[in-house]
């Protein structure tokens, strides 16, 4: 007889199996291969996508739980051990959870053969491979598999209440770069005690992924409004208290984001990613806070993320959607148009028309300005090249993310594309907005100059808005200030906003700078500013921003009367 093939007496089998099922965190299974007929233990019904413990073809039952990659394998080796060309199971493949993801197991199965020698019994146990290890070495806590199967079991119960509180580290990593990793460890574990002792036995907490701790709690005292808060706030006193203890050697705070639950709600996935998402928002906050799940607050960071999304795929379906318009920008002495600034328009099918003030943001968070700027440029200049004909001196102002400035070689691509398309640089201009970044950075300082290296205008756009320092503008050598449209909305009201505009465009002019007006639209605010003689006017009294064509029957070699 083969090794690990026994004769075995099946009596009183299933109450003893039973038994052993409750024994274990592994599934134990027998399976009669004659009658196709398997048993295994009452907990892989809950786990696996199984309807019941007992169950009649086998075969096909284990094919559908089966995830379907390994399906050939493990047929294989079931229709080898009953033809007897195959002594042995033991394999490590997938099954299907009863959410239908895949979850590793490894199974290992003894065979019982009948009078005949042939086998008519398998009995084993199926181990899932991700459990094996339980507890996190560092903290001691549960790891997120037994979150998962400790969730399921609370999902189930009608008269569920309680909140999940997911506590992080903030500055972690820096904390882990900066002192090595077995103090980060020492830190882990500090923390992890705080949060046992506040918890108390009262709930469950669990490590998660990097620096971040979950305690779940269940029926809450009723008398407290927030109680998730009022924890958060005893494990940040005792990590104050146990910083202070170790005499402020080093300093660390905790975040900590809350979701709540009831009867009504779906424990899954997506309400786990809700305590992570109140956590970031706690970060976002400037951190060593505490942030209870809004519900708005998160429809608007998914909508943001599919908003994304969608941009991503529309630069990589060539741009689609994304139209460039144009805006008439005035020379006030000549009386003439002086040229147009090119603004960015995005039209998607789920979204429809959205506002630059919402994609542009998005665009520069994910780095996809840097394709859709180069396409913009490119866009930009083509259309120059072509009005230049018409009108020599006919310049198109670009607009330029601070992204594209820091991130990728623009210097380079405006040679290129300028060369391409024989453009004068006195035919463009770039726009760049006024940002605390942009006077802080050496590195755009730098790339601003080689602007003027290479003779190309620039223009500092929103002025007003942000630092306004005309030390850095004139360094910076931008040739235009446009001074924001927040100034000529009330300027015809506001003696403030009017005083300010006055002296930004003396100051501008007394340093050779030229200063063009953004956002005027009646004829009170016109005439109220060109008191102030700016050298351009842009704005909705003049014209709203048009597409090209547009442009060209409108407004290109028009003389603008007023
Ligand atoms: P910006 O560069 O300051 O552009 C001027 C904005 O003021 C444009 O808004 C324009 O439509 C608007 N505007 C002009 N005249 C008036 C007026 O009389 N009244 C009012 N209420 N608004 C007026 P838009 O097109 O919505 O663009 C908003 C911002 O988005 C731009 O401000 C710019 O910062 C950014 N943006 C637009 N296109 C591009 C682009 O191609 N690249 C980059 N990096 N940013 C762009
Ligand atoms: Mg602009
Ligand atoms: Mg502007």
């Amino acid at each position: 007889m083969q090794e690990g093939i026994e004769k075995f007496n099946f009596e009183h089998f299933h109450q003893v199996f039973t038994l052993l099922g409750r024994c274990t965190e592994d599934y134990l299974f027998v399976y009669d291969l004659q009658q196709d007929l398997y048993t295994i233990s009452e907990a892989a019904v809950e786990r696996f996508s199984l309807s019941e413990s007992t169950f009649y073809q086998a075969t096909d039952r284990l094919q559908a739980v089966c995830y379907p990659d390994d399906w050939q394998m493990l047929q294989e080796n079931i229709q080898g051990i009953i033809d007897g060309t195959v002594y042995e199971h033991n394999m490590e493949y997938r099954w299907l959870s009863s959410s239908g993801h895949p979850i590793w197991i490894s199974c290992r199965g003894q065979i019982i053969l009948d009078d005949n020698g042939k086998a008519k019994y398998m009995v084993g146990r199926i181990t899932e491979l991700g459990r094996r290890n339980i507890i996190d070495n560092v903290t001691g806590l549960y790891r997120e598999p037994r979150l998962w199967s400790d969730l399921s079991k609370i999902a189930k119960e009608p008269e569920k209440h309680g909140y999940l509180l997911q506590v992080g580290i903030d500055n972690f990593k820096e904390i882990n770069d900066k002192y090595g990793k077995a103090y980060g460890d020492d830190i882990l574990l500090t923390i992890a005690d705080c949060v046992r002792v506040c918890v108390n036995d009262e709930g469950s907490i669990y490590r998660m992924d990097g620096d971040e701790m979950l305690v779940v709690m269940e029926k809450p005292s009723a008398s407290e409004v927030d109680p998730a808060r009022k924890l958060y706030h005893r494990i940040r006193q005792k990590v104050d208290e146990s910083i202070s203890k170790s005499g402020y050697q080093h300093f660390y705070t905790i975040s900590g984001g809350s979701v709540y639950f009831d009867g009504q709600t779906d424990i899954d996935e997506d309400f786990i990613k809700q305590a992570e998402f109140a956590l970031h928002q706690a970060k976002i906050k400037g951190k060593n806070t505490y942030v209870k799940y809004n519900k708005e607050e998160y429809e608007l960071f998914v909508k943001r993320l599919d908003m994304q999304e969608r941009l991503r795929q529309a630069v990589e379906d060539n741009f689609r959607g994304f139209e460039l318009y144009y805006q008439p920008i005035v020379n006030i002495e000549k009386h003439k148009i002086l040229g147009a600034e090119a603004l960015l328009r995005w039209q998607d099918e789920v979204f429809g028309r959205v506002s630059p003030a919402e994609f542009i943001p998005l665009l520069e968070e994910s780095g996809l300005i840097i394709p859709v700027g180069r396409w913009i440029m490119k866009t930009a200049m083509k259309q120059c090249q072509k009005w230049q004909k018409e009108d020599p001196d006919f310049r198109v102002n670009i607009n330029l993310s601070f992204i594209q400035l820091k991130k990728s070689d623009v210097i380079k691509d405006i040679d290129g594309y300028m060369d391409e398309l024989h453009l004068s640089s006195r035919n463009i201009l770039f726009e760049v907005t006024e940002s605390g970044e942009l006077e802080e950075g050496n590195m755009t300082k730098k790339i601003l100059q080689s602007f003027q290296k290479r003779n190309l205008n620039l223009a500092i756009d929103d002025f007003g808005t942000g630092y306004s320092n005309f030390r850095y503008v004139k360094e910076m050598m931008f040739h235009l200030v446009k001074i924001d449209q927040s100034f000529i909305r009330n300027i015809t009201q506001s003696q403030y906003d009017y005083m300010v505009v006055k002296q930004f465009t003396e100051l501008a002019h007394s340093l050779n700078l030229q200063v063009c007006y953004e956002g005027v639209e009646t004829v009170e605010e016109l005439q109220c500013v060109l008191e102030l003689h700016p050298d351009y006017i842009q704005g909705y009294y003049f014209a709203k921003p048009v597409p090209a064509q547009e442009f060209e029957e409108n407004y290109l070699c028009k003389i603008q009367g007023f």
